[in-house]
């Protein structure tokens, strides 16, 4: 569904993404795992078109999309922040979201409470944001995300906000409908827990290239190298 051929970005002659090649499937859970500066949230803007690489090419779904800007991909990011508009009802929310313009009304108002079962929340579609928890409108925004059908979506760090236990339901939540809608995530976080527990592939990132990709039981049980074992706490 998604991939990186030879891609590198530098900010002011520093090397952030390092001639990065990577494959993700339609269907497929990748998460990205890496320390703080290793270059993933630039991974997920190159993708989303938010960057142009210096180098190399970026494809989704089989087209070549390195020229091609933001709007235009079939692409959307879900962040830590969901940012709903607070005066639209939640039906309204998810059936604005972005590039939903080119449906009429009804098909519009049809995919968005298609998209609130998914995420079980169609008995709220008539509510604000404000009248639902934090858990509820993350699920709002995860709705919106998809109602478009997009060939892959970017979570960055989605759950960051949310405390324990709301994380672990969130994380449930998330999978299940990657799951029923075949969709393809690129999902980033902090939390090792968190990314082995739901991904089927792990991307680790060090210094802006992936040294190791591959199922998490893999990455643990077989690191590439001893950077890897002590990142991701093995004992290898
Ligand atoms: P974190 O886990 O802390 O979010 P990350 O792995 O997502 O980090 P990036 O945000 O991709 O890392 O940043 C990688 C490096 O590139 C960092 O050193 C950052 O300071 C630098 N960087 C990112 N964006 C820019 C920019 N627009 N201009 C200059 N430097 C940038």
């Amino acid at each position: 569904a998604v991939a990186l051929a030879d891609v590198s970005k530098s900010y002011g002659g520093r090397s952030v993404v390092n001639d990065v090649t990577l494959e993700v499937r339609k269907g497929e859970f990748l998460a990205i795992l890496g320390p703080s500066g290793s270059g993933k949230t630039t991974i997920m803007r190159l993708i989303g078109g938010f960057e142009a690489p210096d180098r190399g090419r970026i494809f989704i779904a089989g087209e070549d999309v390195t020229a091609v800007p933001a709007e235009r991909r079939r692409v959307n990011t879900v962040f830590q922040s969901y940012a709903l508009f607070p005066h639209l009802s939640v039906l309204d929310n998810v059936a604005y979201g972005p590039r939903m313009q080119g449906l009429g009304r009804a098909a519009r108002r049809d995919k968005a409470m298609e998209m609130l079962a998914l995420v079980r929340l169609d008995e709220a579609a008539g509510r604000r944001p404000h009248q639902l928890s934090g858990g509820m409108q993350q699920r709002v925004a995860l709705a919106r995300a998809l109602a478009n059908d997009p060939a892959v979506l970017l979570l960055d760090e989605p759950l960051g906000a949310l405390d324990r236990k709301l994380r672990d339901e969130m994380q449930r939540e998330l999978r299940r409908v990657q799951a029923e809608l075949g969709a393809t995530f690129i999902y980033v976080t902090h939390d090792q827990d968190e990314a082995f527990g739901m991904a089927d592939r792990l991307a680790v990132m060090r210094e802006g290239r992936f040294v190791q990709i591959g199922p998490p039981a893999e990455v643990y049980d077989r690191p590439a190298n001893a950077w890897v074992s002590r990142f991701v706490g093995s004992a290898n």
